[in-house]
C-alpha cells in the first residue's frame, strides 16, 4: 500500500502599512488601497492525506471552528468543486496568529491550504486559478498566497508586488480585544479624501526601503470608527510612538492589533521588555518575503 502523504506549511500572518477605503461597492463589499506586509508570526497547517474520502479539520483554538465553517476547510472544499483529483485529506492547525486581531490568520490559512493541496496531490493548477478561488474565500486570500510587499487595490486583491523589505522589525500589542471586520466596514463612513498621493508616497518609501519614510507614512483609515470604539487602542499607539526606537505605529487592518515599525532589532527588544507585563499580546517579529511556505 502507496504510504499517506504529510505536508507541514508556514502560513504567515499580514499587517496594513497603509489602509484607506476609496469607495464602496454595489456588492456591499469596499473598494481600498492598501499595502500589504506579510510578517514571520505564522500558524503552522498540517495536511494529511487520508484513504477515506472528505475533508476532516481540526484546530487547537478554543475561538476558531474545527468544523466546515473553517476558511481552511472552506479553501479545500472549493479546490474540491473546481478540479478533479483532490483524495481525502486531514487539515491540522496549529494556531499562533491571535484570532480575530487583523492580522489575516484566517485568509492566511485558507493560502496555505489552497497552495498545499495543490501541491500534495501534484493537482499543477495554475496561480493564477488559485488567486480567482481565493478571493471568493476572503479579500485577504490573494495577497497571502503571494505573499511579501504588496499595493492592493479593488476588494485589496488586485495586486501589485512591491520591492520586498527584508527583516524590518516590528512589535505587535494587542490587549485582548477582538473586532469583527463585517461591523467595522457594515457602518463605516466612506472617507472624503482619497489620498491617493498619500499612497504614491508610502508605496515609493517602501521601493527605496526608505523605513523612516514609512514610519512616517503610515496610515490606517479604519483607525478613525476602531479608536472611537475602542480609545485604549489609541493610548497603546501613542505609547509605542513614544519609545526610543519606534519610526512609526499604527493599527493593522480593521483592529485590534496596533503594531510598531523599529530602527532595529536592539529597540525592538527594549520595546517588547517595556510592556510585555502590561499586555496580553506583545510580541517582536520582522518582515517576511513569504505568505504560505513549506516547512520540512
Ligand atoms: P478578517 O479581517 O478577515 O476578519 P482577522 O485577521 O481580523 O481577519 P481572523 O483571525 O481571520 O481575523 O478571524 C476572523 C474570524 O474568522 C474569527 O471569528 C474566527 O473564528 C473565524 N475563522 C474561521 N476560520 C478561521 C481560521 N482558520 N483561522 C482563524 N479564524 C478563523
Amino acid at each position: 500500500m502507496r504510504q499517506l502523504r504529510t505536508l507541514r506549511i508556514k502560513a504567515h500572518a499580514k499587517i496594513n502599512l497603509f489602509l484607506n477605503v476609496v469607495g464602496k461597492r454595489e456588492d456591499g463589499y469596499h473598494n481600498l488601497e492598501t499595502v500589504f506586509q506579510s510578517i514571520d508570526l505564522h500558524d503552522e497547517i498540517i495536511l494529511r492525506e487520508r484513504d477515506k474520502k472528505g475533508v476532516v479539520i481540526q484546530c487547537d483554538h478554543p475561538d476558531v471552528p474545527s468544523d466546515s465553517s473553517n476558511l481552511a476547510y472552506a479553501a479545500a472544499q472549493a479546490i474540491s468543486n473546481s478540479v478533479d483529483g483532490m483524495g481525502g485529506l486531514e487539515i491540522r492547525i496549529e494556531k499562533r496568529i491571535p484570532v480575530a486581531a487583523g492580522l489575516g490568520g484566517g485568509s492566511a490559512n485558507a493560502a496555505a491550504v489552497l497552495y498545499g493541496i495543490n501541491e500534495l496531490f501534484s493537482l499543477e493548477i495554475m496561480q493564477s486559478t488559485l488567486m480567482r478561488i481565493g478571493r471568493d474565500l476572503g479579500a485577504d486570500v490573494p495577497f497571502c498566497l503571494i505573499g511579501g510587499t504588496a499595493f492592493g487595490t479593488g476588494i485589496g486583491n488586485i495586486l501589485t508586488p512591491l520591492s520586498p523589505l527584508t527583516d524590518v522589525p516590528f512589535i505587535l500589542i494587542n490587549p485582548g480585544i477582538s473586532v469583527s471586520t463585517s461591523d467595522i466596514f457594515r457602518n463605516l463612513h466612506i472617507p472624503l479624501t482619497k489620498r491617493a498621493k498619500e499612497s504614491i508616497i508610502i508605496r515609493n518609501c517602501v521601493e527605496k526601503r526608505d523605513t523612516v519614510g514609512i514610519g512616517k507614512n503610515l496610515y490606517n483609515y479604519l483607525e478613525i470608527p476602531v479608536f472611537s470604539k475602542h480609545p485604549e487602542l489609541s493610548e497603546i499607539k501613542s505609547h509605542l510612538s513614544m519609545q526610543v526606537g519606534t519610526l512609526g505605529a499604527l493599527m493593522s487592518g480593521s483592529g485590534a492589533t496596533i503594531f510598531a515599525l523599529m530602527q532595529n532589532a536592539d529597540s525592538a527588544q527594549r520595546c517588547q521588555s517595556h510592556f510585555k507585563n502590561t499586555y496580553s499580546l506583545c510580541m517582536t517579529t520582522k518582515t517576511c518575503p513569504r505568505g504560505v511556505q513549506i516547512d520540512n
